[in-house]
């Protein structure tokens, strides 16, 4: 779905999608740099991290697997509970494997802590982290990140997987909604 399918649910776009495919080209050369001759996973948080996922991987010069974890974090609002639960485990066996985390956003940070503290309790050999969006001043832990696409201000955004109340998962492009949507 292109923005000019929005109506009037849409505010502002943020990132386009060549912007974001160009960002994620510069990432997958520098990941693909760090990682040369180590056994890399990359591990994906459904459902957000889906389209990052699947352009991101697609950028690397050379073949690469994938792992999937569902968790629950937020409901249907705009703020995070805080409170995760795995809802679909991964299937690959990731002691001694180098795993980068692919996600969307980091927004609280309290999602990705929690799964940072699982993932490394199984023994990989390392574990980094790589997001397409991070949001600065909504950060309540410290998470550290070594891949990340673009910093935004602490604002709502739907598009290229994220949703609002699984909504606008495929706008093609990153923006923030009108006022109206919400209420
Ligand atoms: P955190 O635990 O860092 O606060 O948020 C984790 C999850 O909340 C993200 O992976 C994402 O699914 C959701 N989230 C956080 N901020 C946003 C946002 O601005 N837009 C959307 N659609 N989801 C968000
Ligand atoms: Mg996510
Ligand atoms: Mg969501």
């Amino acid at each position: 779905m292109d923005s000019s399918h929005m109506g009037n649910d849409l505010d502002h776009v943020l990132f386009t999608q060549d912007q974001i495919q160009e960002r994620l080209e510069r990432l997958g050369e520098q990941i693909w740099q760090d990682y040369e001759g180590k056994d890399l996973l990359l591990v994906g948080v459904l459902k957000g991290a889906v389209l990052v996922m699947a352009d991101l991987m697609r950028t690397l010069p050379g073949t690469v697997p994938m792992d999937w974890m569902a968790i629950s974090s937020y409901g249907s609002g705009t703020k995070s509970s805080g409170v995760v639960r795995i809802l679909m485990d991964l299937r690959e066996d990731i002691t001694d494997k180098h795993v980068l985390i692919v996600e969307d956003i980091i927004d609280s940070g309290l999602t990705l802590n929690w799964i940072q503290g699982n993932l490394r309790s199984r023994g990989p050999a390392s574990l980094e982290i790589c997001t397409l969006l991070r949001k600065p001043e909504a950060a309540k832990v410290a998470i550290d990140c070594k891949y990340v696409g673009f910093d935004i201000p602490n604002e709502f955004v739907v598009g290229y997987g994220l949703d609002y109340d699984e909504k606008y998962r495929n706008l093609r492009d990153i923006g923030t909604l009108a006022p109206h949507v919400y209420s």
